[in-house]
């Protein structure tokens, strides 16, 4: 025992030299890698307490060495299990996915809704960044460098939901803001709520397949497009050369409704295929047409409308429904892209703006195919209801040089299927036979839900009646085509179009998040005949009430290709600038009915002013472009004007 004391006394120090060696060392090492510390562990031997003789010292070399070697195998030991501890951990994250998955499916297999749901889209990613300012008053811009034109198909992005650990979520029973239809209204109304309130959970929830996108080009540049698989991509050429998706937002902008409850940061979710088919108002909930209860805090109704039809049509034979499109979603696109092919001629009534746009752009596919294109309607013009005479007459023309028979005058008495061919009969006894029809004749307002949730419905324009801030009951507002609302400056209105629908969409969000605002911002709507004509108006423009025309000999910049060549938008509501207007001589007197000969040259461009008691409250801007704010401008100050010239110089037709 005294000698072991003995020997540790002599080991002690040499061991205590040995680790401060090592300390030095190890700092040394880590201040500078590059430099290798010389080791000389006989000096320190060395500097050691003297003594013992030449058997203790070996000694002391053999317990040293032993504790060196027992410390090695530890180490060596340690890291071994070590990696393994960390490879099983591998092994069981990486399997992890696969077990989720299969528990997934086990729990969601009863809930149809709910797997369907959980196809849907990418990794979820909010772009709370992307989101308009608060109180911005250019509209909702949809994405234009949308990189992919999503669809229910869409494959998930890379590092999407595939790649997370997936948790089984149900629908939410339960969300903050509910709003009923996908369309253009709806999206606005979930980008100005997100906008004011950056973690709000917003549920839209649509009948059609697809996620919320834009109507217009399904009547204009889709249709003359080069790509041959446009029908599928629904990537088309803005007339400004630019491509871009129909759809609002990729995939990938949405959360799945499964995860609504559970994002940090809230986001939209679009639960499609689903139509809402009841709503209990006092009890803040919705059903979905698979009996689903949704409750809401605040709910938006924005379901649109739905395509009229002629009653001869709807009380024809299948045969003749069968070979009739009514033309609004993405599915009428496709299948009347596919049948204009296979057919030798097609009829479009309807003399308005849709039936305007898809003569003209069948009409131009004629050239091309020789497809017979006929558009008949009961106006004397093309849209007549809208356009004073003389330039619904001038526009009558231009249709017909696009390649379009286009009869005036038309009230259809019946259409019957015979001989492989449709006959529609005229009342004033002329026939035409075709082999499909597109009846583009109106639109009846959406308002299924009136009755379940007791809503007002206006007799006399139809849809929702809603007061100035879009609201019909506690907690519900309307939007876009369906709502019938109270314009602070006009009076009662209901519009279908597509900048209205963002407007209303936006102020709607807006007031469901608490800012009370009236409707005041005057929203617009235009029409293109093809890439060479086009209009922009405000306010109303009813062909019955007094006009005053100031036009000007048009040039090539005057079309809505050079427009948005210019303006680098596609879709005109997004080119409004704040434009102010310098002097200029007015080219003409108000509205005489120049001859036929004339019209050409001097309906190139102008401007027409819509009056009501001497007041202006419409106005169209006849390929010119650019100048809304101007127009806006006029309707909201609400004056008397003397000499509608002066006003028409503000609009510097002269100058381009
Ligand atoms: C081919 C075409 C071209 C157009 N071109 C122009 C143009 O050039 N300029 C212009 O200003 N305007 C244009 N418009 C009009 C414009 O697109 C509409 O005014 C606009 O889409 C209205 O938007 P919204 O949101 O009110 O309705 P919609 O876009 O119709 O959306 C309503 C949605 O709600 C869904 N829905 C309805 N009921 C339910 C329910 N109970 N449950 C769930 N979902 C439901 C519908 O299926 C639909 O998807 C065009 C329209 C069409 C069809």
């Amino acid at each position: 025992m005294l000698k072991c004391r003995s020997v540790w006394r002599r080991l002690a120090p040499l061991a205590r030299a040995s680790s401060t060696v090592c300390r030095q060392n190890a700092r040394r090492t880590g201040l500078n890698n590059a430099r290798i510390p010389v080791r000389e562990p006989a000096a320190h031997m060395s500097t050691g307490p003297t003594g013992g003789g030449g058997r203790e010292n070996l000694l002391y070399f053999a317990m040293v060495g032993t504790t060196f070697i027992g410390a090695g195998i530890y180490v060596y030991r340690t890291l071994k299990e070590d990696k393994e501890r960390y490879q099983d951990r591998i092994n069981e994250i990486a399997s992890r996915p696969q077990k989720a998955a299969a528990k997934e499916a086990t729990l969601l297999h009863p809930e149809p809704q709910a797997v369907e749901a959980t196809e849907t889209k990418a990794a979820p990613e909010t772009e709370p960044q992307a989101e308009p300012a608060v109180g911005e008053p250019s509209p909702a811009t949809p994405d234009s460098e949308a990189p992919v034109a999503p669809s229910e198909t869409a494959e998930p992005a890379p590092g999407g939901a595939a790649e997370s650990v997936a948790v089984p979520h149900k629908l939410p029973s339960h969300t903050p803001y509910l709003l009923i239809g996908g369309g253009t209204a709806s999206f606005a109304a979930a980008r100005s709520i997100r906008a004011r309130d950056p973690g709000a959970r917003v549920l839209i929830v649509t009948d059609e397949p697809d996620l919320p996108y834009m109507r217009p080009p399904l009547s204009k540049e889709l249709w003359f497009s080069d790509d041959p698989s446009v029908t599928e991509t629904l990537r088309f050429k803005q007339w400004n050369g630019k491509e871009r998706s129909i759809y609002f937002q990729p995939a990938s902008f949405y959360i799945s409704a499964e995860e609504l409850d559970s994002a940090e940061n809230g986001g939209v979710a679009v639960l499609t295929g689903k139509k809402v088919v009841h709503m209990d108002v006092r009890g803040n909930k919705v059903k979905l047409d698979d009996d689903t209860e949704i409750s809401y805090d605040k709910c938006l109704i924005a379901t649109g409308g739905v395509p009229r039809n002629l009653q001869v049509i709807d009380r024809a034979a299948e045969d003749v429904k069968s070979r009739t499109t009514l033309f609004r979603k993405i599915e009428d696109f496709k299948s009347l892209d596919k049948v204009s092919r296979n057919i030798e001629s097609i009829t479009i009534i309807g003399g308005g703006f849709l039936g305007s746009e898809l003569a003209c752009a069948l009409g131009r596919r004629s050239n091309e195919s020789g497809l017979e294109v006929v558009q008949m309607y009961p106006e004397k013009g093309n849209m007549g209801k809208v356009l004073p005479e003389y330039l619904s007459n001038w526009t009558t023309e231009k249709v017909k040089r696009e390649g379009v028979k286009v009869i005036t005058e038309a009230l259809v008495k019946s259409v019957t299927f015979k001989d492989d061919k449709l006959e529609v009969q005229l009342k004033d006894g002329r026939k035409v036979r075709t082999d499909h029809i597109v009846a583009a004749v109106g639109l009846e307002p959406n308002i299924d839900l009136a009755k379940s949730a007791g809503l007002e419905v206006d007799p006399d324009f139809g849809g929702y009646r809603v007061n100035a801030e879009l609201q019909a009951r506690s907690n519900i507002w309307v939007a876009g085509d369906a709502a019938c609302f109270y314009d602070i400056r006009l009076g009662r209105r209901r519009v279908e179009h597509h900048d209205h629908a963002v407007v209303s969409g936006r102020l709607a969000g807006e007031n469901m998040t608490g800012a009370n605002k009236p409707y005041w911002h005057q929203s617009m709507f235009w029409s293109d005949l093809g890439p060479d004509v086009g209009y922009e108006a405000i306010g109303i423009v009813d062909s019955s009430l007094p006009t005053v025309g100031v036009f000007a000999k048009a040039t090539e910049k005057d079309t809505p290709k050079a427009a948005t060549e210019k303006s680098g938008t596609g879709i005109r509501s997004e080119s409004e600038t704040e434009e102010t207007a310098a002097s200029t001589e007015p080219s003409s007197s108000p509205a005489p009915a120049p001859t036929p000969e004339k019209q050409k040259d001097d309906y190139g461009k102008g401007v027409i002013f819509y009056l009501r008691d001497k007041v202006v409250v419409g106005i169209i801007l006849w390929n010119v472009f650019n100048r809304m704010p101007i127009a806006r401008k006029i309707i909201k100050d609400g004056e008397e004007h003397a000499d509608l010239n002066e006003v028409a110089k503000l609009f510097n037709i002269h100058e381009d």
